[in-house]
């Protein structure tokens, strides 16, 4: 779906919001602080700027972002869990501004790392960009996912099938979806104005997952790292526009 100048300007605003949303909450990370503290400090910005939540009772999820930690993807409820020094953590927020979304998330570490987990950071936040470099006018939209897989798998990662990328607009989850591996065919072709969340979930081990028990925590099959980034962009005569910076 094609976005008129009027809908990619309130898409602009959301985008800011769950910039925000990002900017709050990494400035909270430390060892000791809990996700739902991070959730509060989230919340906190969505009241500030008069948004809603698109992440709150989606399928009756309970909060308004998501917190990953470590081997978890995806997905995952913030809640007591309490941050310690070399986690790293995905943080997962969204907003909803005039009926339109934006949606994005950012890996860190907490305190000191090691150096593999923030090789696996930096390799996950390079392949999101390879992918954003793909979303110009006339390419077709799975080079997206081949561009994300061939920075993750030269650097020895792997590439969550499971779980991809979509478009955006007035919902936050819209058709098509977006891999973050080749497919097998090249996909539609892009047009000025559209708009898709691109997110590549990079995983140490092995690309395999299952879920916690609690129905949401999406978690690596060998319980090694996974970390995630993802940006709200359009489709520009200027090239890709990232509306969540
Ligand atoms: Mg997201
Ligand atoms: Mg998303």
């Amino acid at each position: 779906m094609r976005r008129s100048f009027d809908e990619l300007a309130k898409m602009r605003k959301a985008g800011r919001v769950v910039a925000e949303m990002h900017e709050a909450t990494r400035h909270a990370i430390r060892p000791g602080v809990t996700t739902r503290q991070l959730n509060d400090v989230a919340a906190d910005v969505l009241v500030k700027r008069g948004a809603r939540s698109n992440f709150l009772n989606y399928h009756g999820f309970p909060a308004v972002i998501c917190t990953s930690p470590n081997d978890m993807i995806v997905h995952g409820i913030p809640g007591d869990y309490v941050l310690e020094e070399g986690d790293i953590i995905s943080v997962d927020c969204g907003a909803i501004i005039e009926g339109y979304h934006g949606d994005a998330a950012y890996t860190a570490g907490v305190g000191e790392v090691s150096a593999l987990a923030q090789r696996l950071i930096d390799v996950t936040e390079r392949s999101m960009w390879a992918g954003i470099d793909q979303l110009v006018i006339g390419n077709r939209l799975h080079e997206v996912g081949r561009a994300v897989q061939y920075v993750a798998e030269a650097a020895g990662f792997s590439v969550v099938r499971e779980y991809v990328g979509h478009a955006i607009g007035t919902a936050m989850h819209e058709s098509p979806q977006v891999p973050n591996y080749w497919p097998g065919t090249s996909g539609p072709t892009l047009k000025e104005g559209m708009v898709f969340a691109i997110e590549p979930m990079i995983n140490e081990g092995t690309y395999d997952t299952y879920v916690l028990e609690d129905g949401w925590s999406v978690m690596t099959q060998d319980a090694k790292l996974s970390a995630h980034f993802e940006h709200t962009i359009a489709v520009t005569d200027n090239g890709p526009e990232v509306f969540t910076i």
